[in-house]
């Protein structure tokens, strides 16, 4: 994933990595925070999209392709993006309710072992994004272990997204293999 521009207030930016789920709207890898209006100082979430390389040159004015795809129409795909992402989540929030209402002793119990274990990833995701160093960040991936005898489906979808995302920056063959294994 290629540096967002430093102007953007890092609430924004995960706001619109949140509602793209990192994705272009064409369903790529989305790699870079793009001003629909071209003034990067304007970092009105409504003026933001998360693109990927090719649509980068397709929606950037200093090239001249603009014609290509005009700012009114850049909004539109990603606002469509954006409800199939909406849907999808309230679908996820449905499915997950309807599982509290059958709970007992036993799976409460489990409900918060999965909670702790999944801010405990959380918490491991953050320290990796915010390392630069891959030798750290190896170490920091290894935590992950500790966590590989407990197999529940909320916790392996966790890990699963999060390696998922360290996949799609990765760089050294360490990581991978520590991907693989976990
Ligand atoms: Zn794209």
């Amino acid at each position: 994933m290629s540096k967002p521009r430093p102007s953007i207030p890092r609430k924004i930016e995960d706001e619109v990595m949140f509602k793209s789920k990192h994705k272009c709207y064409c369903g790529k890898r989305g790699e870079e925070i793009h001003h629909i209006d071209g003034n990067k100082f304007n970092n009105d979430i409504d003026n933001l999209v998360l693109i990927c390389h090719y649509h980068h040159d397709d929606a950037s004015v200093k090239n001249g392709l603009i014609k290509r795809l005009n700012p009114r129409q850049i909004k539109q795909r990603r606002d469509e993006l954006y409800l199939q992402n909406e849907k999808k989540n309230r679908l996820a929030l449905k499915h997950y309710s309807k599982t509290l209402k059958s709970i007992t002793d036993d799976n409460l119990f489990k409900a918060s072992l999965d909670a702790s274990i999944i801010v405990e990833i959380l918490k491991i995701k953050g320290a990796f994004f915010d390392e630069k160093d891959w030798n750290e960040r190896y170490k920091i991936l290894q935590k992950l272990h500790i966590y590989s005898d407990h197999i529940s489906i909320r916790v392996s979808y966790e890990i699963i997204q999060f390696l998922s995302m360290v996949a799609d920056i990765t760089v050294t063959s360490d990581i991978a293999c520590s991907i693989a294994f976990i």
